[in-house]
Parts: structure tokens; sequence; C-alpha cells
């Protein structure tokens, strides 16, 4: 496996809300320094971060509040997690807007909804072990009192295998990616496939899966280190700079015969772009529209919108749920590239709790190459 650790500067540690006791000297204090135990080993406060206010762009140092808080005693069938790894997706922009997506909006003042990977510590339920691995929406703070209630999952790690995959490649990730290609976009042989983000989380996957079926793919990513990723690392048939003036003439070039498939995660011109070069009968698999999340208004809607009528386009949304019924097989299958040394798992590892309210923006300014992580603790 590749890593891709990109280690983020001092400038990013700063510009959020801190609460009285979170460090006098305006730094966060570091957590391990600060966080205090009971006799009996465990700690009894926990940093995390609160949603302050919903910001009406980007995320900004008003957004989050900085607080520590007491841990809270470990009831029946609840366990107590120490958080490791903290996943950062676009779909933590999407939560503190107004509006409800999949899940209600994070209200103000409640802890940040993230989903995160630790060790559990405590236990009252069976299910969770002291030392099992588990996974699910934690949110962002060091310890976190769990139940069944929060999509926990046990995690069982592989010797030789970083624990932050499972949150990428080998986790909801890696999922999401085989979802959109397997089930609704389907590329065979002679296919040609373009994806967009392609260098990035989802996009790195998909655009892996995609080779690995045997189309052209063709990967749409910004600036010429994330393009050189692409073809040198991942092997993709072609990439497409679309911070290049000439970028719309690149797609034209490198997809001569048309777009059979279109893994969608970005949206606006780009998106538009590639319906413009889709053929009869193309799939898009509708995975995201990031380059609308920032925007207080709704983009504007699709302008090659008629493409997709006159060549009998099939465009499918999906989102990842949690009765997704191909678990496994997908997880083999990644797993299986990866054994094979036909996979680069792909991953951008931030260091640091305090990090997590700047680091979030990384996703927005393309600052990660594949999968975002915050390293926690442990
Ligand atoms: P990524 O790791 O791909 O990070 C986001 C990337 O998007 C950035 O690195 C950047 O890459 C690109 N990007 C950001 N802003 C813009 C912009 N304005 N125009 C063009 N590119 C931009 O994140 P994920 O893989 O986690 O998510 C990718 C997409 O998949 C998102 O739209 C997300 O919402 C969606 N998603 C959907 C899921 C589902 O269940 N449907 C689950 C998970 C994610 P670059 O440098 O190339 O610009």
């Amino acid at each position: 496996m590749t890593i891709t650790s990109i280690p983020i500067d001092a400038e990013h540690t700063n510009g959020f809300h801190q609460a009285n006791n979170f460090g006098p000297s305006g730094a966060p204090v570091p957590s391990d320094a600060s966080t205090l135990s009971t006799p009996d080993g465990l700690p009894d406060r926990s940093h995390r971060f609160l949603l302050r206010e919903r910001p009406a762009g980007r995320i900004n140092a008003d957004t989050f509040q900085a607080d520590v808080a007491p841990v809270p005693p470990v009831s029946d069938g609840e366990a107590l997690v120490r958080v490791e790894w903290m996943s950062l997706d676009p779909s933590n922009r999407a939560w503190i807007g107004a509006t409800p997506t999949y899940l209600p909006p994070v209200g103000i003042g409640e802890v940040m909804r993230g989903w995160g990977l630790g060790t559990v510590i405590a236990s009252n339920n069976p299910r969770y072990p002291i030392g099992q691995t588990v996974q699910g929406l934690v949110g962002w703070q060091e310890y976190a009192v769990v139940s069944d209630a929060t999509l926990l999952q046990t995690v069982d790690i592989a010797a030789d295998v970083s624990p932050s995959k499972y949150l990428g490649a080998l986790g909801k990730t890696g999922l999401t990616a085989w979802l959109g290609m397997h089930e609704i976009a389907k590329p065979r042989p002679g296919d040609t496939v373009v994806v967009s983000a392609a260098s990035g989380a989802v996009g790195s996957v998909a655009s892996q899966l995609a080779r690995a079926a045997g189309a052209r793919v063709v990967g749409i990513a910004g600036g010429p280190e994330k393009c050189a990723v692409l073809t040198n690392k991942l092997g993709l048939d072609a990439a497409v700079d679309y911070r290049a003036d000439d970028w719309a003439a690149q797609l034209a070039a490198e997809t001569p015969n048309g777009v059979d498939v279109d893994f969608e995660c970005v949206g606006g011109p780009i998106m538009d772009a590639v319906f413009a070069r889709l053929n009869v009968h193309a799939r898009v698999a509708l995975c995201g529209l990031i380059s609308g999340y920032n925007s207080p208004e709704p983009p504007p809607g699709p302008r090659a919108f008629g493409d997709l009528l006159v060549k009998e386009v099939t465009l499918q949304g999906f989102v990842l749920k949690d009765n997704f019924t191909k678990t496994a097989q997908a997880r083999a299958d990644i797993a299986g590239l990866i054994g094979r040394g036909e996979f680069v798992a792909l991953e951008t590892v931030v260091h640091g709790f305090e990090q997590l309210p700047t680091a979030i923006n990384m996703l927005f300014d393309g600052a990660n190459i594949g999968k975002l992580v915050v390293k926690i603790s442990g």
C-alpha cells in the first residue's frame, strides 16, 4: 500500500473558538498532557468540538467551539471508546447546514458528528468488549460513550494494515466506490469511464475498480501533481487537469470515442462538460456534487441536461446506507486487488485532534490526496 502523508503546517492549527479551560495560552492543550485519569485508569474528561454556528459558505473560525467535558459514566448497554482516527468527509459540511440530508442537521451546541475509529476501553455491552476496535458515528471528541444506536461496527484489523485504511479503501469510502461502480455504472471492457475528483478518497478507489474491469479510465483532478499520481501511481489511462485553461480540450482529446460512464463526484461545469460527451445509453453514477457544498445558494442546474434525454442516459444518485447488503463482497474485491498488488490505497494523514476544524477545509481546497484522516491518539 502507498501512504501519502501530508503534514499540516502551523497555520492550520489556528482559528477556532476555545472554551475557558482549553489552554490559557490561546493554543489548544495537547490531548495526552491534558487528559486526566480516574483511579481505575480511565479518562475523566474529554476534549471535543461543538457546532457553534452554521457557516454561510466555507467553514471558518466561528463554526466550531473547542470544549472539554467530563466523560460520562458507562451505563448498561454502553461502552467507552478512545477515538484514535477520525474520517473527514464532504458530508461533514452538509451535516452542519440547515437542510436535512440523509441525517438531520447537527444541532447548535452539539458535538460535531463524525465517523471515527477507536478502541473500547470500558464496557457494559458484551457486543463491544474491552480492547475491541470499533468504528461509527463517535463524533469529534477524544472519548465517546457509545451504544448500539451509535451505528457502531466492530473491526478486525489485519496485522499489516493501518487501522486508518478501514476508514478508507477498506471502509465506507471503498464501499461507496464499489456500490457506484459495480451496481450502477457497471463498466465493461472497452468502455470509456470518466471519474471526477479522481485523486480523492472515493474517486481513487472508483478509478481503480473501473481499470480492473478493463475500461479505459480518464481521471479528472486539480493540478499536474495529482494528474501524475493518477497516471503514474494508479495506472489510469489519462488524466485531465481541470485547473488548466485548456481542460475542456484535454477532456475531449482523452475521450475520442465519447464517454460511457461518468462517476460523478464534483458537479458544476466539470459535470456539464462530461455530460456533453456522453454516448448513447451511457450511465452516470451520481456520487457527489462537492463543487456546490460551500455555496449559500443551490448551484445552477446542468446546462447539458438535454444530452441525457437524447442519448437515453441512465443517471442514478446513490448514498451508501448501513443496510448495504454486498459489504462482504465489496471488501473482498478491494482486498483482493490490494493483495495482488493491483491497487494503491492513497491516504493523507493529519496529526492531532486540534486540527479537525481546519483540516476539514482541505477537502474543499483540494489539499488531500486519497482518504483524508486525522490521527487523534493511539
Ligand atoms: P475527496 O477525498 O475526493 O476530497 C474532495 C476532493 O474534491 C478534493 O480533494 C478536490 O480534489 C475535489 N474538489 C473539491 N472542491 C472542488 C471543486 N470546487 N471543483 C472540483 N473539484 C473539487 O472526498 P470524498 O472522496 O470523501 O468525496 C468525493 C465526493 O463523493 C464528494 O462529492 C462526496 O460528497 C461524495 N461522497 C458520496 C458518498 C455517497 O454515499 N454517495 C459517500 C462519500 C462521498 P481536486 O484537487 O482534484 O480538486
